[in-house]
């Protein structure tokens, strides 16, 4: 009864801290902090263990800080002439890239020259697999008018899950040359999403712009790659985008969970640099085969590019992070995070096979270790589910939920485990039928009294109590009422006692009682009284009957009577023999 009363409790107060957790809003956000972490935690892990390589097709050319130098010692000024882009477009092309792709750098507010202009539209016309971008962003209309941009840039996306791509919405943005928008449709977005804490683990597939959807540029990029198009993207009830072949899991803002390939300069590498001197016709130390490869231009260079960190390293470009992004659409490796219900059902299961050990196994050490093992199998089973099957289990709900659910089967555990040692103790040392205390107990009690009066020098008695005539009162009256008359008895000698005399059934009916701290005279008067009340007590019997009783008592005195139990007890049932003889209903 009391089990299970203690384990409804538990399970209620476990409900609603269950509930009063996943309701909290700003809990819920701390926790999600937490859990980013340990997603960052097996993302480099995975990395360190080699078993995801960067994609060998992918190559970053580089602005970076020698390029940067480069440049402004040759060109005196940044950015650069566009008839440079054009140049080396015009050389990589005759190696059969597969696509050529810019990051934001032909940005139409920035200084421009109309004839070098000219040639870099005229290689995105010539050219089909280039490709560029621009950016969102919420500037008001005080700094610029937000361009209308042609219908051909956006994308259909039939969404039916509940992501309303309210923070992936966008009123203003950062345009690029015309004369490129007008050329061609291959431009992309190249907005990113972080999390709360500023590290970089989403990017958006697509953003919104004055009620339309943008893909964003890798998207564009790497789908070329595969040889498909964005153009019809649905998202179905359980956030999954589909585009082509691809599967996308997008999270709850509408970005899709990146797959790290490595620390910052894992995709091959080429310095700007050397790109422009082999396209003029320079002497450089460049020889790298440009076939079949995703080209990727970015800045890297410290005083140009925007840091951005990212699970695998604090230091990251924005080239890469779209590198890397191409490499999920290529290996098709985007992270797929499990839904809330499903990480509250399995810390649930967590949780009770955790309480499950710790009331099943006694030894609390064994409890321990079997719970921290079930943990830690769970973990290792959330880092092999990211390592082989990009599915990111969460982690940290599951944690407090069995720390709790640990704690509280404890908790319950002990007090159950002293109730019961209190209820086992009692049936040790009582009578049934009497509720008095049992004769091994009233034999250790009277011990321990001889040794307690012997080291403080004080006295104790003892009376030893037997019913008279009981045998043929129960052949009078029947056994049932003979119990009866036992229990009432016991209750007589109970009432009529000190709280700490110890009141015991010696076997039979006789009783026993020890009276610490008390001498001959005394004792005698108790038993006097006790004789008196039981002779005066009307019994009520099994039959509802009344019926009279009476008892004879034996006192003896410690240490006047004897130093022993045996003698001590010897000395008191002598005297109640004494008083059976001299007539009953006495004390002798
Ligand atoms: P005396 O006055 O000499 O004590 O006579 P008596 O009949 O009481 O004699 P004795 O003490 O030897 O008898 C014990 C009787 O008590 C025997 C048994 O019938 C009865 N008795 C012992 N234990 C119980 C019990 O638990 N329940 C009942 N109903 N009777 C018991
Ligand atoms: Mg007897
Ligand atoms: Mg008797």
């Amino acid at each position: 009864m009391f089990k299970k009363l203690s384990f409804i409790l538990g399970l209620v107060i476990f409900v609603i801290f269950a509930f009063l957790v996943i309701k909290s809003a700003n809990l819920n956000q701390f926790i999600d902090s937490i859990e980013s972490r340990t997603f960052d935690l097996r993302q480099n892990l995975i990395i360190n263990e080699g078993v995801r390589k960067p994609n060998k097709d992918i190559v970053i050319v580089a602005i970076d800080d020698a390029s940067y130098e480069y440049i402004l010692d040759t060109y005196g000024e940044w950015p650069l002439p566009r008839d440079v882009y054009a140049n080396i477009v015009n050389y990589l092309e005759k190696q059969n890239p597969k696509s050529i792709a810019f990051d934001l750098m032909f940005v139409k507010s920035l200084k421009s020259q109309n004839s070098a202009d000219e040639l870099l539209i005229n290689s995105f016309k010539k050219y089909n697999n280039i490709y560029t971008s621009m950016n969102f962003d919420n500037q008001s209309e005080d700094l610029r008018v937000s361009p209308i941009l042609p219908k051909k840039l956006t994308v259909k996306v039939k969404n039916d899950s509940k992501i309303n791509f309210e923070d992936l919405t966008f009123i203003n943005c950062r345009t690029i040359l015309d004369g490129i928008i007008n050329a061609t449709s291959n431009i992309g977005i190249i907005n990113v999403s972080r999390s709360d804490d500023g590290v970089l683990r989403k990017m958006p597939v697509v953003v919104k712009y004055k009620d339309d959807f943008y893909p964003q540029l890798a998207l564009k990029v790497g789908l070329d790659y595969v040889d498909e198009n964005p153009n019809d993207i649905s998202i179905n009830k359980k956030s999954l985008l589909k585009v082509g072949s691809r599967l996308i899991y997008l999270d709850k803002d509408g970005s899709a969970i990146l797959n790290w390939y490595g620390p910052v300069g894992s995709y091959d590498y080429i310095p700007l640099y050397q790109l422009i001197k082999a396209s003029n016709g320079q002497k450089t130390d460049l020889s790298y085969d440009f076939s079949n490869k995703v080209v990727y231009f970015g800045a890297t260079a410290s005083s140009l590019f925007d840091i951005k960190t990212v699970p695998s390293g604090k230091v990251y470009p924005g080239v890469e992070v779209q590198a890397t992004y191409v490499n999920n659409i290529i290996d098709n490796n985007f992270i797929r995070k499990v839904d809330r219900t499903f990480t509250v059902v399995i810390s649930l299961v967590l949780a009770l096979l955790i309480a499950g050990i710790v009331a099943k196994i006694s030894l609390p050490f064994a409890a321990t270790i079997i719970s921290l093992s079930v943990y830690f199998a769970y973990l290792l089973v959330a880092y092999y589910m990211m390592r082989f099957g990009n599915i990111w289990l969460e982690v940290i709900y599951p944690l407090i939920f069995s720390i709790f659910a640990f704690t509280f089967a404890f908790i319950i555990k002990y007090l159950v485990k002293s109730r019961d040692f209190e209820l086992q103790y009692k049936l040790a040392t009582t009578d049934g039928l009497t509720e008095l205390y049992n004769h091994r107990y009233f034999q250790e009690q009277l011990r321990m009294q001889i040794e307690h009066s012997k080291r403080y020098e004080n006295s104790f008695s003892l009376i030893i109590i037997d019913i008279d005539f009981f045998k043929k009162f129960n052949d009078n009256f029947g056994h049932q009422s003979g119990d009866a008359v036992l229990r009432q008895v016991a209750q007589t000698l109970k009432k009529n006692v000190r709280a700490t005399d110890i009141v015991c059934r010696y076997g039979g009916e006789e009783m026993s009682i020890i009276l610490p701290n008390t001498n001959n005279s005394v004792a005698y008067s108790t038993a006097n009284k006790i004789c008196e009340r039981v002779a005066n007590h009307k019994f009520r019997l099994a039959n509802n009957k009344e019926a009279n009783v009476t008892i004879s008592l034996g006192v003896s005195t410690f240490p006047e009577d004897g130093n022993s139990a045996t003698e001590l007890i010897e000395a008191a049932d002598k005297r109640l023999y004494d008083a059976k003889n001299s007539g009953r209903n006495q004390v002798k």
